[in-house]
């Protein structure tokens, strides 16, 4: 039943006008799922790069990645920073962090403090950890002299800054889940996946009325994040690359056939893709269908702003 109503309001919203139908539908949800980018690192899409946040009784109280074009959905989704409680970084590639702190900076409007858990990957040589990236960017002029130290009240919600953000890492190689927050009937794990020489870390949300998996960019080699999704409602992966992407691209990410045998493996009640980009957009529909041919359940392709509800809508007839 649960899986029906999913199909339905997605169906349902796919023919209505994109922005007002799904904010309505997303923030009268108990839970529910909204993409605020659908696409990639490239700008010529019309698509806002990965980002999406996670309503909880009418709040948005989740925030997974924020790449570039993600703070203009966040305002058109209806989100509210007096909302948030916390925000998931996959990696520190620029289509899934850049508008980070333009985000953030609207805690400068916000009516009341309140802290917010940040969490993210460790880092190697190439890429900064979570802790390293919050000190380079909002770092105070005697704390890392960051890029917009003007905001390094952020740490404590002082100079007029109303939240308190905690950034903390996780070990991409752990070979368990880290537990990352607790709080108000939400737990969340995040878990290391491949994806290339890149530290990378995909989210696991638990609620009463069910649970998300929203995997960043991997290549789909690490064969534990299968346990990882297993038994998720939602699960939403990448489809960044076409089946006869060249070697570095697969070294990057997983090619549709394999995004299919996770699925299959995973079994998810649907599977959402996002992360669309050049000719994964072209492919799209073909792209699909391979997929299909391992996992048998409802494959949705996202757009920025679609919306995924987790059970019924308040109203909604059985
Ligand atoms: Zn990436």
């Amino acid at each position: 039943m649960k899986a029906r109503c999913l199909i339905a309001i997605a169906l349902t919203l796919s023919l209505s006008s994109p922005i007002r139908a799904e904010q309505f539908a997303c923030s009268r949800s108990k839970i529910a799922l909204q993409l605020l980018g659908s696409g990639g690192p490239i700008s010529d899409d019309a698509r806002a790069s990965s980002g999406a946040i996670v309503w909880i009784d009418g709040k948005a109280r989740l925030l997974i990645d924020a790449g570039g074009g993600t703070f203009l959905r966040y305002g058109e989704s209806g989100a509210r920073l007096e909302d948030l409680d916390f925000i998931g970084i996959s990696h520190f590639h620029t289509d899934h962090v850049t508008d980070l702190p333009a985000i953030l900076k609207g805690a400068f409007f916000v009516s009341t403090k309140h802290s917010v858990t940040l969490v993210g990957p460790t880092g190697n040589s190439n890429f900064p950890s979570m802790t390293q990236f919050f000190d380079r960017t909002f770092g105070s002029a005697n704390g890392g002299g960051g890029s917009f130290q003007y905001l390094s009240g952020l740490r404590n919600a002082s100079d007029g800054l109303q939240l308190e953000v905690h950034p903390n890492d996780v070990d991409v190689t752990s070979p368990t889940q880290t537990l990352v927050y607790k709080g108000d009937g939400v737990t969340i794990y995040a878990f290391g996946i491949p994806h290339g020489d890149v530290p990378c870390l995909a989210y696991r949300i638990e609620t009463p009325e069910g649970v998300l998996v929203l995997s960043a960019d991997q290549n789909g080699s690490r064969k534990e994040f299968v346990d990882f999704a297993r038994g998720a409602d939602i699960l939403m992966m990448p489809a960044a690359i076409d089946d006869d992407a060249d070697e570095q691209s697969r070294f990057l990410h997983a090619p549709p056939t394999t995004i299919g045998q996770i699925a299959a493996t995973a079994n998810p009640k649907m599977l959402v893709l996002d992360h669309f980009m050049g000719r994964s957009i072209i492919d799209k529909d073909k792209n699909i269908e391979v997929i299909k041919q391992s996992y048998h359940g409802p494959v949705y392709a996202g757009r920025d702003l679609s919306c995924f509800p987790l059970g019924n809508v308040p109203g909604d007839k059985k």
